[in-house]
């Protein structure tokens, strides 16, 4: 059953559009199941309507004729109740109904299953048979397994079929996308997509008119691979046998096969480009010899897999050289990686969009440093399609609109001029302090990653570095910085900011920053080996980084350092004495300085409740909200399919944020807080009423804050926690602090959706 299962998803996902993915769907379904009729209905957005959408077995010509009403017959019954009903007699129920002319009078049993996708009934998957019978228990788990499988490739498949449609721009075949906001801000622009490298499965269609360059561009990268191939065989040849050696040659026969060098010669001339002809090509003969029977048949597929991979990296460095972006480029990729946004120059970058990951991945962050309105968690957006498309992103709520018509281009164009317009009055504020209407001094610092941060974080005022991501030069490497390099990078930060303090967050890696060179496989992640973990199980790594530190802090003295993900007070001894004896080596080879203050990040619940003890070991904690969000609501900062249930304004997490700030106030440590909450405003206005010392956020959401916290009173802040501590719903705690926003005249900080 799972095979027949597997095999329909997989055909359903390899359709043009909705309309072949439906036929698909009643065809196969109908076969596997053994019944004469298998209906789909699909519910229409505007009019709520079901609409007979594909049949196998009653009349074809009333699809997208027949529907019905919300509630009305069997159909709309199922797609009511959200659940299946199963009929021995469909005529004896009261709700039963004919549609005329549908040609189903003869049919008595009837078996409807809703296709239910996050949430909305997407539509009804109907079987129906003339004998009298009530379906068996497995025949409706398999319909009902069946139709869930299918609801998220419907909606897929529904998207692209729209997309498909060619539309001239601002006119017609709208399509909204729903995903999560990435970082805040709208972006009107021309999609680029960008795919991982050698990546047959994700490579984009285009299509373009210097086919000749195309065919050359093929050619050169088919002869570069034969050459790799054959310099490998001549290396290993004397240590092959003949008949070891007879594989190269069927290797390269591959390559050298008519059919397939042929095929995609003959997409090329079609107008495809290079890289789509060859993924289109490849994917379908891995598809043929994955189906084969014989087990080295299906092994051929990874052959062709291989060397399809191969002859694509080729086109994509050539590629890569000749690449130019539009103005207000978009960029769109499964899996936006920081790698991704180094390769667009920054001025033509207007937007990123990612199908997979969520508001809280690290990427997401690195974006609403760099003030790039995005859009994560896009599922249902078919990517490979998008190329040149125009686009708006609506960084704010979540949503991509696909071609959207001159009216609501229009509004947003009105949205992003408002936008514009606060951050030029913003820009006022710069060198004025952050203190509230009762003279409250609020300190603000930034979050740092990239050399970029550093001007940008200077412009907005920030008066300190509260995190400075360390990992970040270590993921745009290939190998460990040595030590001196390291020592280098952290100078630059040191003495850009200094005297103002810079805390460094020894290397945080694993949860979902894995570094090329040193990849961590599990099946866990953000549960694994992570942070701390890792650099005490390597100490040669951790006291590297600590020795860099303590060396570029020479002379200057603003050097702080941060423990992430410290979980027991046993990491926490362990790593200051690891920090100790750094210092002590460095102090004897001749360097000067005091032992900077060392702090603990509150990113896991134990850290919470045993903050007092952590607070009394250490110099400072700093809360960072996104992981202790993540792990107090057991939620996958990661993960698109539960983004809705991630929620730094829980009310679990302000009362585990307000007893951070109370026991480092009994234990008289100062205690800030660096995660993405700090840089909202709403979550900056509870944060300075609970006590927290440092507000630290990216450079972007800085003049945002401070325009917030200068409006208001600390004391009207302490009466607002006051009440929100006792809401027990993160709805009511959303609502009643933007009711606070609107009354204090800050309502330019909530975004409602344009369309
Ligand atoms: C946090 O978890 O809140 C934090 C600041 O660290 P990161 O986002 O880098 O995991
Ligand atoms: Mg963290």
């Amino acid at each position: 059953m799972i095979e027949v299962l597997r095999k329909i998803v997989q055909q359903v996902n390899a359709a043009e559009g909705l309309p072949e993915a439906l036929d698909i769907i009643v065809e196969r379904v109908r076969e596997a199941m053994g019944t004469e009729v298998c209906s789909v209905y699909m519910r229409d957005p505007d009019s709520g309507r079901l609409v007979f959408k594909a049949t196998k077995g009653l009349n074809p010509l009333q699809i997208d004729v027949a529907s019905l009403a919300p509630g009305e017959g069997l159909v709309g019954l199922v797609a009511e109740r959200e659940e299946p009903v199963n009929l021995e007699d469909a005529e004896s129920h009261p709700s039963f109904q004919y549609l005329v002319d549908l040609g189903e009078e003869q049919y008595h049993s009837f078996l409807g299953a809703p296709i239910i996708h996050q949430r909305k009934v997407l539509g009804v998957l109907v079987v129906q048979q003339v004998e009298k019978r009530r379906f068996d228990e497995s025949e409706e788990a398999f319909l009902v397994t069946m139709s869930a499988q299918l609801a998220g490739v419907i909606a897929h498949a529904r998207v692209t079929g729209e997309v498909g449609r060619e539309a001239l721009p601002g006119e017609g075949a709208s399509t909204k996308v729903k995903g999560i906001a990435g970082a805040p801000g709208i972006a009107i622009g021309t999609a680029v997509v960008v795919s991982p490298s050698a990546d047959l499965f994700t490579v984009p269609k285009r299509q373009v008119e210097d086919r000749r360059g195309e065919l050359r561009a093929f050619r050169e990268a088919l002869n570069c691979v034969r050459a790799d191939i054959q310099a490998v065989a001549d290396n290993l040849g004397s240590e092959l046998n003949p008949e070891d050696h007879a594989l190269f040659d069927v290797y390269l026969g591959i390559l050298d096969d008519s059919t397939i060098g042929a095929e995609v010669v003959s997409l090329i001339r079609e107008g495809q480009w290079a890289q789509g002809a060859l993924s289109q090509v490849m994917i379908e003969h891995i598809r043929h010899f994955e189906r084969m029977e014989h087990s080295y048949l299906q092994e051929r597929a990874v052959d062709v897999k291989d060397l399809g991979t191969r002859v694509l990296a080729y086109l994509q460095e050539s590629a890569m050289e000749e690449r130019s972006y539009p103005a207000n480029s978009i960029l769109v990729a499964e899996e936006l990686t920081a790698s991704s946004l180094g390769e667009i120059p920054r001025h033509k970058l207007a937007g990123l969009i990612s199908v997979r990951g969520s508001g809280n991945s690290h990427v997401a962050i690195l974006a609403r440093a760099m003030g790039v309105p995005t859009v994560m968690g896009a599922v249902d957006l078919p990517y490979t399609r998008m190329q040149d498309r125009e686009l708006i992103i609506d960084g704010y709520n979540g949503t991509v609109h696909l071609n959207p018509p001159a009216e609501l281009k229009q509004r947003f164009q009105e949205a992003l001029d408002q936008d514009r317009a606060l951050l030029r009055d913003l820009e006022t504020l710069r060198d004025e302090p952050c203190e509230t209407l009762d003279g409250n001094r609020m300190p603000l610092w930034v979050n740092t990653g990239l050399m970029a941060d550093v001007t940008r974080s200077l412009e907005q005022g920030a008066e300190g570095v509260g995190l400075y991501r360390t990992e970040v030069p270590f993921l745009l490497r290939d190998r460990f910085p040595s030590e001196e390099e390291q020592r280098q990078i952290y100078r630059d930060q040191l003495e850009a900011f200094a005297p103002r303090p810079v805390t460094m967050r020894t290397l945080d890696i694993g949860g979902d920053k894995s570094l090329p060179y040193f990849p961590i496989q599990e099946d866990n992640p953000f549960l694994g080996w992570r942070g701390i973990r890792v650099t005490l199980d390597h100490p040669e790594i951790f006291l590297a980084q600590i020795r860099a530190m303590l060396k570029a802090n020479e002379g200057l003295g603003n050097l702080r350092i941060m423990l992430p993900m410290i979980c027991n007070t046993a990491e926490l001894e362990e790593a200051m004495a690891l920090i100790r004896r750094s210092h002590r080596e460095i102090l004897q080879e001749g360097l000067t300085g005091a032992l900077p203050p060392i702090g603990v990040m509150v990113e896991v619940p134990a850290a919470v409740f045993q903050a007092r003890a952590l607070a009394r070991r250490a110099d400072f904690l700093s809360v960072g909200s996104n992981d202790l969000t993540q792990y107090l609501l057991a939620v996958d900062r990661n993960n698109a399919r539960v983004a809705d249930l991630y929620h730094a304004l829980h009310p679990a997490v302000i009362q585990a944020l307000a007893n951070v700030a109370e026991a480092c106030r009994l234990e008289g440590k100062p205690v800030g807080i660096c995660g993405e909450l700090a840089g909202d405003p709403e979550g900056a206005v509870l944060l300075m009423a609970m006590g927290y010392d440092i507000l630290s956020m990216n450079s972007t959401s800085l003049p945002r804050v401070k325009k917030a916290l200068r409006t208001i009173k600390l004391t009207d802040a302490q009466d607002l926690l006051a009440e929100v501590m006792l809401l027990e719903d993160t709805g009511e705690v959303r609502a009643r602090l933007r009711l606070f926003l609107t009354e204090h005249g800050l309502e330019q900080f909530i975004h409602n959706p344009v369309g």
